[in-house]
C-alpha cells in the first residue's frame, strides 16, 4: 500500500469512548462530575511544549466570569473543581476565588501548578487556608538544569522544591505530580521518577506530549519523540515506582500496545471510569472531554483492526500520525484482561474522610481516586 493511501486510511476509524456512555461508574454509582476550570492562559513560566503557548494574548477570565462559572458548575452537580491556567496562582484574585469555591461547597478544590508562587511561605499558607484540598505540581526534570531548560524559567526548579517543602511543613498531605514527556527529558524519566519518590509523591501522571496544538505543534521535531522511543523510558519509570511499592503512577495519552503490562496504570482508563469531565477555558467550552478527545484529538488506524485493546485504547495523537505514521501501533492478540486498579491499595496518608467520594470505603466501591491531570 502506498504511503499516501495508508495515511488516508488512518483518518476515519470510529473511536470508542467510555464517556459517551451514561455517566455511571462501576457498581452503579454516578460518575464524579468534574470541571477543569481554565482561569486564563497567562503564566510565569514558558514551557516549550505548552499546549497554550500561542494563546498568551487571549484575555484571562475575569473574576466575575470565574465565579459565574463556578456557580453554574455547582448547579450542574460538579463536586470536583480543578483550577488550571496558564498558571492560576499568579492571578491577583487567586485566593478570593479559592475561598469562593470553598464557600460554594466543592468537595475537591484542586490546583495544578508550577509551584513557583507557593515558594513564598506566606502565600503557601494562605493558599491552604483558603481551601485548596489538592496540589498537583508539574515537574519536568530531575534537576535544575533539565527542569529549568524545559520550563524556560531559570530558578523554577528551586522554587518548585521550596513550594513542596512549604506545604509539607504546614502538614499538607495531598501532594500530587505530573510530568510531560518530551524529547529533551524522555531519557531522564526514570531519574524524574526517583525524584518523585524522594519527594514522597505517590500519585503522578507521566504525560506523552500533545502535539495537536501549541508549542509541540510548532516545534514538533524538537519536542515530540517517537512513541517507540519514549515508551521504554516511561515503562522504566513505572517500574521505578513499582519497585518502591508505588502503583498509582500512571501514563497518559499513550497507545496501549506499548503498555500491555501496565494496563492498571493508564490515566484515561481510570479517568473515564470515575469522572464525567468538562473543560471550560477562556476560548472554548467542552462538556464531554473523553468523547471529544477520542473523536478528534487521537486516532486509531487501520492497523488497529482486530486489536484486543481497541475499546479502552484512545490511539495516538492525530498530529503525530500526520507528521510520523502509524507503523508503531501493534495490535494486541486477545483475550486481554484489564486489571482492576481499584484493588491497588491507597497510600494511607491520602485517605479521605468517610463520606467523601475518595474515602477508602467509597473507593472500594468505585469512588474516585485522587486526580492528577495537568
Ligand atoms: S494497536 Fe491500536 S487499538 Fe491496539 S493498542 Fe495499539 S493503538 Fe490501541
Amino acid at each position: 500500500m502506498s504511503a499516501r493511501k495508508a495515511k488516508a486510511k488512518q483518518e476515519t476509524l470510529p473511536q470508542g469512548s467510555a464517556e459517551t456512555a451514561p455517566a455511571v461508574a462501576a457498581g452503579g454509582r454516578p460518575k464524579t462530575e468534574k470541571l477543569v476550570l481554565f482561569t486564563g492562559f497567562s503564566c510565569n513560566s514558558h514551557c516549550h511544549f505548552c499546549i497554550d503557548l500561542n494563546k498568551r494574548d487571549v484575555p484571562d477570565k475575569t473574576t466575575q466570569q470565574i465565579v459565574r462559572e463556578m456557580v453554574e458548575a455547582k448547579a450542574k452537580g460538579v463536586t470536583y473543581l480543578e483550577m488550571i491556567g496558564g498558571e492560576s496562582t499568579i492571578r491577583g484574585d487567586f485566593l478570593p476565588i479559592v475561598r469562593t469555591a470553598k464557600k460554594l461547597g466543592f468537595k475537591d478544590i484542586v490546583v495544578v501548578t508550577n509551584g513557583r508562587m507557593l515558594a513564598y511561605p506566606d502565600f503557601a499558607k494562605a493558599t491552604l487556608e483558603a481551601g485548596v484540598t489538592d496540589l498537583v505540581f508539574s515537574i519536568h526534570g530531575h534537576d535544575a538544569k533539565l527542569h529549568d531548560a524545559v520550563t524556560a524559567a531559570p530558578g523554577s526548579f528551586e522554587q518548585l522544591l521550596q513550594a513542596i517543602a512549604n506545604v509539607r511543613a504546614l502538614g499538607f498531605k495531598r501532594v500530587f505530580g505530573n510530568c510531560t514527556v518530551v524529547k529533551p527529558n524522555m531519557r531522564s524519566m526514570p531519574d524524574i521518577g526517583r525524584l518523585f519518590l524522594k519527594l514522597a509523591i505517590h500519585h503522578v501522571e507521566f504525560i506523552f506530549v500533545d502535539p495537536n496544538y501549541g508549542g509541540a505543534y510548532s516545534n514538533f521535531t524538537g519536542l515530540v519523540p517517537r512513541i517507540s522511543e519514549a515508551a521504554p523510558f516511561m515503562r522504566q519509570t513505572l517500574d521505578v515506582g513499582r519497585a518502591a511499592g508505588v502503583r498509582h503512577w500512571t501514563v497518559r495519552y499513550v497507545p496501549l500496545c506499548h503498555f500491555t503490562d501496565y494496563l492498571d496504570q493508564i490515566s484515561e482508563i481510570r479517568e473515564v471510569a470515575i469522572f464525567r469531565t468538562r473543560h471550560w477555558a477562556p476560548d472554548f467550552k467542552n462538556d464531554d472531554v473523553g468523547a471529544s478527545r477520542g473523536a478528534h484529538g487521537r486516532l486509531k488506524t487501520e492497523r488497529c483492526r482486530g486489536c484486543a485493546l481497541w475499546e479502552p485504547c484512545e490511539g495516538i495523537w492525530k498530529e503525530y500520525l500526520k507528521r510520523y505514521d502509524d507503523s508503531e501501533l501493534n495490535p494486541v492478540p486477545g483475550p486481554v484482561e484489564v486489571p482492576d486498579w481499584r484493588r491497588i491499595p491507597e497510600h494511607p496518608e491520602l485517605a479521605r474522610k468517610a463520606g467523601h467520594p475518595d474515602s477508602p470505603h467509597e473507593a472500594r466501591h468505585g469512588g474516585a481516586p485522587p486526580r492528577q491531570e495537568p
